[in-house]
């Protein structure tokens, strides 16, 4: 089959089921036309027609996912970018609940039996924790008083991108709706602040502790 990727790669990968579901989502939210066309805006015509098989074999390049960010923004421009991307966040973490949620263990009674701050807290540990052991993604959590903070030392949403502003706007979608999830329909506030893509040293994604409705 006839590729036009680039010869050097990252070395760094999802595995296949997650970045199956990375373009199931964005079929959800732009329909398979529109998946098709930003493949091949994004020179990734191996991938048209041809997601990835459902496995955990390493096999979803870290720079595919940022040649999709980039094609989004290329295609839609920044904000329509950003919104689609967000979409498409939270549609993946639904799909990926689907194929990891019994490996995360929180649907157990115990972990529902939880206050809501504890909750978020042992959800978004188990998320970082699912991410650090499955992929080649590295997260890393602090908190503060008002937040926890949500820091992608190797982000493969952004990879090979500079950007002006953060433009990780799939993890803010992970995050938005694993929060709203695990808070059992709640909204919070989730807001990326430092961007690899920017020059920053890291991606950091903040996450309000407290729902805003
Ligand atoms: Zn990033």
């Amino acid at each position: 089959m006839p590729t036009d990727n680039p010869p050097q790669s990252s070395g760094f990968y999802y595995p296949n089921n997650m970045g199956r579901v990375v373009l199931q989502a964005l079929e959800e939210v732009m329909g398979r036309n529109g998946v098709n066309a930003l493949l091949t805006l994004a020179k990734l015509r191996h991938l048209v027609n041809n997601y990835p098989p459902n496995n955990l074999e390493k096999g979803f390049r870290f720079e595919d996912f940022g040649a999709i960010t980039q094609g989004l923004d290329d295609m839609y421009g920044p904000r329509g970018g950003r919104g689609l991307g967000i979409r498409a966040g939270r549609a993946a973490l639904k799909y990926g609940l689907r194929e990891f949620g019994a490996v995360l263990g929180i649907a157990d009674l115990a972990f529902r039996l939880l206050p809501l701050g504890m909750k978020l807290k042992v959800g978004i540990n188990t998320l970082a924790e699912t991410f650090n052991k499955f992929t080649d993604q590295v997260v890393r959590l602090e908190e503060d008083e008002e937040y926890f903070i949500w820091i992608i030392e190797r982000c493969p949403v952004c990879w090979g991108r500079t950007a002006d502003a953060p433009c990780c706007h799939a993890a803010v979608g992970i995050l938005q709706e694993g929060a709203h999830w695990l808070s059992g329909g709640k909204s919070f506030r989730v807001e990326e602040v430092e961007c690899t893509a920017a020059g920053a040293p890291a991606c950091k994604i903040l996450i309000g502790k407290r729902p805003i409705d």
